[in-house]
């Protein structure tokens, strides 16, 4: 629908796994699982809700449909936005207990990039930063995977694996091999 699609679809693709772009609710026949990527997520929100795409997917996710999130991905999976527009009510699918602080790592002038240790991939990948959500709070059931300057960058609930940055800028595929991995393995 929006966003940086293409570069998930190719490393998606490199590991073997089918693809198919989701922009209507008959789309959700067709996966088993849905990568959101990063890119504007006051967009994800008005477009989904215009091509009655929101609530299916809310209600599928939160059924346990296994969900990827990078960068506006995550903060369209998180239950809560701290310091939410006041002119837009920003809603968001609500499915992964986290609060996240919009475009908290700075402006596009100020993105960044690092290398970050990853928990059970047992090595470092790089990871890009552009007007980053800040990952401020984390219910119970959420598990940090990757942690940068104190705060969670990478979290895991059940079937659901977000992440702050974008590992996709750069073809790196490990989190998304991980998350496979991750959905593959679950009992159905
Ligand atoms: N700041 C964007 C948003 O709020 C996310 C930026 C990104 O995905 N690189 O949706």
């Amino acid at each position: 629908m929006q966003g940086d699609f293409a570069a998930h679809i190719k490393i998606f693709q490199d590991l073997g796994a089918k693809t198919h772009l989701v922009r209507a609710p008959r789309d959700l026949e067709e996966i088993d699982a849905i990568a959101i990527p990063g890119g504007e997520s006051t967009v994800m929100s008005r477009l989904s809700e215009r091509y009655g795409l929101f609530e299916p997917l809310r209600a599928r996710i939160d059924e346990g449909f296994p969900a990827f999130g990078t960068c506006a991905g995550l903060i369209f999976l998180a239950k809560h936005i701290e310091g939410a527009s006041q002119t837009f009510q920003q809603t968001t699918l609500g499915v992964l207990d986290c609060t996240v602080a919009r475009n908290a790592y700075g402006a596009q002038r100020e993105s960044f990039q690092t290398t970050l240790e990853v928990k059970e991939l047992g090595d470092s990948i790089p990871a890009t930063f552009i007007r980053a959500p800040k990952i401020t709070a984390i219910g119970e059931n959420v598990e940090v995977l990757a942690s940068w300057n104190g705060a969670p960058v990478v979290v895991r609930q059940q079937n659901i694996v977000a992440c702050s940055f974008h590992p996709e800028i750069e073809g790196e595929h490990r989190l998304h091999q991980l998350w496979l991995k991750n959905i593959q393995g679950r009992p159905e």
